[in-house]
């Protein structure tokens, strides 16, 4: 892919979409044959900005800085969202087994065999089972749903227990390398222990890249800025998810913020990301139209945020703080004489408010076990006395258990 560093504008992304639905769709549906014999009879392609590109640590390949996270339900058919991603550069797609009720991984599959680009694109997936011989079961099932033979990264799919980063874990990556079925390995992780696993991770040079939760809201977080100093200085690839930072049922807050600078909120918490040279990359969940070309627009646009957005966005943090978990359950779920998960179920929140994506919320909620589900006679306010954050678990909770039921 092209690693031109541009420097098109806001408004020059925004105009060139202005017609690219059906262009993306129609272009991007043609195989490549089509494409060639067009431009065999002169036809010039209309050039498009490229979202720049950085190299993922020690894998050596530059990606773009903008990835397209799969994790909803893409059209199983041929996704036109993939296909005007892919115009704009974004060829980067970031699946796993489990998403969208395990059907990600199929549809990422008919996008690429229906254009024929296979190795134009950048497959990463993920397992959710992380002992050896389960992440090896995974990746072949991945290869099959993917239709493909070798994906470009797998990941273990939100490492919590750092057991799993063993020597017989590294002899089955070793080993599924050499018969090339995978170009690279690594792991993401959004629990409590992201800075643990950060700093064992690099101290073990079998971890290409790792895939973090990261965002606005942790700049002054020192521990975590000393480990992504050590993944930097090991050369791991470090990319960037959930960067929104967002919050459950804060949407009052976020208006009062959102027409203060350039960007709206969705694109200044992205180039807050791309301002830092230790990270490549930022996954975003774009399931719109929209989304992707505002993400597209502001990765394209190489001006830096100004002083007064990145106070804007310091206070937006601050003002907003009792809103957003973190997801260090580990110190409220221990208050509750009951097996709740809250800080999970916080992140479904947030899936269902701020990213929009209720029917997974719903699902994934469902998925846990029956008690954790239970939430609406429980009595959390000895949860919220105990979070840092001092969210108030009862509003939250009870409304999780009337909406993602
Ligand atoms: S509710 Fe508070 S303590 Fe619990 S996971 Fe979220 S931020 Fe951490």
């Amino acid at each position: 892919m092209s690693n031109q560093r541009n420097g098109f504008s806001r408004r020059e992304v925004l105009m060139s979409g202005a017609t690219a639905t059906a262009g993306a769709i129609l272009g991007a549906s043609l195989h490549s044959e089509d494409a060639d014999a067009a431009e065999a009879k002169g036809k010039k392609k209309k050039k498009v900005p490229q979202v720049p590109t950085r190299v993922l640590g020690k894998t050596g390949q530059r990606i773009p800085i903008l990835l397209f996270g799969a994790a909803f339900r893409l059209n199983p058919v041929f996704d036109p969202l993939l296909a005007e991603a892919l115009r704009y550069g974004v060829n980067y797609f970031d699946a796993a087994d489990c998403y969208a009720g395990s059907t990600c991984e199929a549809a990422v599959a008919s996008f690429h065999k229906r254009i024929h680009a296979r190795s134009k694109l950048w497959l990463t997936s993920k397992s959710d089972l992380h002992d050896p011989t389960g992440f090896e079961k995974r990746l072949e099932r991945s290869l099959q749903r993917l239709q493909t033979s070798y994906v470009d990264m797998y990941y273990l799919h939100a490492l919590k227990d750092k057991s799993y980063l063993s020597p017989a874990l590294a002899r089955k990556v070793a080993e599924l390398k050499k018969k090339g079925k995978l170009r690279y390995f690594g792991f993401s992780c959004h629990s409590h222990n992201v800075v643990e696993l950060m700093n064992i991770a690099a101290k073990l040079p079998w971890i290409d890249s790792i895939m973090f939760r990261y965002n606005f809201r942790q700049y002054g977080d020192k521990a975590l800025n000393k480990a992504i100093d050590a993944c930097h200085r090991a050369n791991i690839g470090l990319i960037a998810m959930k960067t929104q930072g967002s919050s459950s049922s804060f949407e009052p807050k976020w208006k009062q913020f959102q027409k203060k600078g350039k960007w709206n909120k969705f694109q200044a918490v992205l180039k807050a990301v791309w301002a830092d040279p230790r990270i490549t990359a930022s996954v975003s969940h774009m399931d719109t139209f929209q989304k992707l070309r505002e993400n597209i627009a502001a990765a394209c646009d190489l001006q830096k945020l100004t002083q007064i957005e990145v106070e804007e966005l310091v206070r937006y943090a601050a003002a907003t703080r009792s809103l957003a978990c973190n997801g260090c359950e580990h110190i409220c779920n221990p208050t509750i004489d009951a097996n709740v998960q809250i800080g999970t179920t916080m992140r479904y929140m947030m899936y269902h408010d701020a990213y929009g994506q209720q029917e997974e919320a719903r699902e994934l909620f469902a998925q846990l076990p029956q008690e954790a589900q239970n939430l609406a006679n429980i009595d959390f306010s000895a949860a919220t006395a105990a979070c840092p954050h001092n969210i108030d678990l009862n509003y939250h909770l009870h409304r999780a258990a009337r909406i993602l039921t």
